[in-house]
C-alpha cells in the first residue's frame, strides 16, 4: 500500500455528519458577513430574505441567490467588502479583465486560512520541508504565484521565486539548486520540456519529481505525456481568484480527482441553464460558496467552470469529496497560456480604433506547446493604398492596445474589407484550433 501523506490528518478525514455540522455553522457566519455589504444586502432585501434571516439547514442554501462575474465589476470598487478597509492586507484581481476589474480583498487572518489550505492541498501530494519548490506561476495581481510561495514556505521548503517565462534562466535555476518540485501551467511544462531538449539537458539530468499543474484546463493524457517524457508525477491543481485562487481543489498522491476543501468551500453542482442542481456525478458548473472569509465573502458564485462531482469517497481516507478534470467553460471565457482573456475585451479595443474595420476573427492555435492567439481585422480599404509605414503603424498600435487589455500580446494581421468570413447570423469570431481536451 502506498504511503498516503496528510498535513491535518483530523481535518482532512473528518467524520461526514461533523463536517455537514461545520459547514452549517460556518456557512451562518458567512451569510452573516456578507450582510455587511451593500451588495449582498441589497440581494438578498431582493430575494425576500428579511436580514434577520438565519440559515436553519445547509439544505436553505438554495434560497440564497446566486452571483456572477457581472456582479463582481458592478460592485467595482469595494461593493462586496465586508471588513472596515483597514482590516484589508491584499487585494488581488482576476486576470485579463482589466476594463472592469473583479477585486477580492483579504484579511491577514483571510491569508492565514488560504496559505493553511495550499499547505494542506501539496503536502497532499507528499512534498516536504526538504524540497525545492520553483514558481513558474506569475506573482502579482494573479493569485498562482504568492499562493503558492507562501505554501511552500510555510511548509519550510526552499523556495525560488522564479516567475513565469525566461526558460533558460529556469533550467539553469534547476540545476544549481537542484529543483525536486515545480508549479506551471501544463503548456509551460511542456514548453521548458522542449527547451531542456534544444539544451540537451535529459530530464533525468535534473532532480525534478514532482509538478504542480493548473490555471488552463488540460487532459489526462497531457498529464500522462508530461509525467512520462520528465520521469515525474504531476497533479493537478483548481481554484480561481474569486475563490481565493490555489486550493480549492487539488489532487491527492492518489491522483483521482481533485478534493475540494469542504470545510473551507461549500460545492454546487448546477446545470447552466436551468440552474437546477444535477444529479451526484452528473457533469454540470461547479459553483461554490466561500465558508471562511471574512473580507470578501461569495455566496453561491457560478465559476462557469464544467466538471462533476465524484460521488465515491477516495481510497486516501479524506472525507472531501473530488471533483473530476475541469472539462470546459459554460461561458466564451478563452484561456490563453493559463491567462483568462474574453472575447468582448478583444471586440471594446478594436471598435474604439477608427481605422478597424467592423469585422474581425480571433484565432487560436498552438505554436510547439504555448498558444498563440492571433487577432484579424480588416481595416479601411485607403490604408491599403498608402505607404506600407502606415499600414505597420496600425498594426502595432493595436498591438500594443490590445496588450494593455488582455495582458497578452497577440498578432495582428490587417486585411481589406470584405476580405473575412462574413458569417450569416450569429458571427463566428473565435477560431480555436487547439486540439480538443
Ligand atoms: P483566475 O481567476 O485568473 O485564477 O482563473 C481561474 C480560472 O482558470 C478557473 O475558473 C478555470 O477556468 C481555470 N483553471 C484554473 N485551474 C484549472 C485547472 N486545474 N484545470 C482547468 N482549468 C483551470
Ligand atoms: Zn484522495
Amino acid at each position: 500500500m502506498m504511503n498516503i501523506p496528510f498535513h491535518d490528518r483530523p481535518a482532512e478525514t473528518i467524520d461526514p455528519t461533523q463536517l455537514a455540522g461545520l459547514q452549517l455553522h460556518r456557512l451562518r457566519a458567512s451569510v452573516g458577513h456578507a450582510l455587511c455589504t451593500p451588495f449582498y444586502r441589497q440581494r438578498l432585501a431582493e430575494c425576500g430574505l428579511p436580514e434577520s434571516f438565519t440559515m436553519g439547514a445547509l439544505s436553505d442554501l438554495r434560497r440564497l441567490p446566486f452571483t456572477v462575474k457581472d456582479d463582481l465589476r458592478a460592485s467595482y470598487p469595494d461593493g462586496l467588502l465586508a471588513v472596515p478597509r483597514d482590516q484589508v492586507v491584499r487585494v488581488h484581481m482576476s486576470s485579463g479583465t482589466t476594463g472592469a476589474p473583479t477585486v477580492i480583498y483579504h484579511t491577514a487572518k483571510d491569508l492565514e486560512t488560504w496559505t493553511g489550505l495550499v499547505v494542506r492541498s501539496i503536502a497532499a501530494t507528499g512534498v516536504t520541508k526538504f524540497d525545492v519548490f520553483q514558481n513558474m506561476m506569475t506573482y502579482g495581481l494573479f493569485t498562482g504565484g504568492l499562493a503558492l510561495h507562501y505554501a511552500a514556505e510555510k511548509l519550510g521548503m526552499m523556495v525560488i521565486p522564479a516567475g513565469p517565462g525566461n526558460t533558460k534562466r529556469q533550467i539553469k535555476l534547476m540545476r544549481d539548486f537542484a529543483t525536486t518540485v515545480v508549479h506551471a501551467t501544463p503548456s509551460y511544462l511542456l514548453h521548458l520540456y522542449s527547451a531542456l531538449e534544444n539544451e540537451g539537458v535529459a530530464p533525468g539530468d535534473l532532480a525534478l519529481k514532482r509538478a504542480f499543474l493548473g490555471a488552463e484546463p488540460y487532459s489526462e493524457s497531457t498529464r500522462q505525456k508530461i509525467e512520462a517524457l520528465m520521469g515525474i508525477d504531476a497533479y493537478n491543481s483548481y481554484g480561481l481568484s474569486e475563490m481565493n485562487g490555489p486550493g480549492v481543489a487539488f489532487e491527492c498522491v492518489l491522483k483521482a480527482g481533485m478534493h475540494v476543501w469542504e470545510d473551507a468551500y461549500l460545492i454546487e453542482v448546477i446545470d447552466p441553464e436551468t440552474l437546477e442542481p444535477v444529479r451526484d456525478g452528473d457533469e454540470g458548473e461547479l459553483v461554490f460558496t466561500t465558508l471562511r472569509r471574512q473580507a470578501t465573502p461569495l455566496l453561491r458564485y457560478r465559476t462557469r467552470d464544467l466538471s462533476s462531482i465524484i460521488p465515491e469517497p477516495c481510497a486516501c481516507g479524506r472525507t472531501h469529496r473530488r471533483i473530476t478534470r475541469i472539462k470546459g467553460r459554460s461561458d466564451d471565457m478563452l484561456i490563453i497560456n493559463g491567462v483568462n482573456v474574453y472575447p468582448s475585451q478583444i471586440e471594446g479595443v478594436l471598435m474604439k480604433i477608427r481605422e478597424a474595420g467592423s469585422n474581425y476573427q480571433i484565432v487560436i492555435e498552438k505554436e510547439g506547446s504555448l498558444d498563440k492567439m492571433i487577432v484579424k481585422t480588416e481595416v479601411s480599404g485607403d490604408l491599403f493604398t498608402g505607404d506600407l509605414r502606415s499600414l505597420e503603424a496600425v498594426r502595432r498600435d493595436i498591438g500594443n492596445r490590445l496588450k494593455t487589455e488582455i495582458l497578452i500580446h497577440p498578432s495582428v494581421e490587417l486585411h481589406e474589407p470584405g476580405a473575412l468570413p462574413v458569417s450569416e447570423g450569429k458571427a463566428k469570431r473565435v477560431v480555436d484550433n487547439r486540439p480538443s481536451l
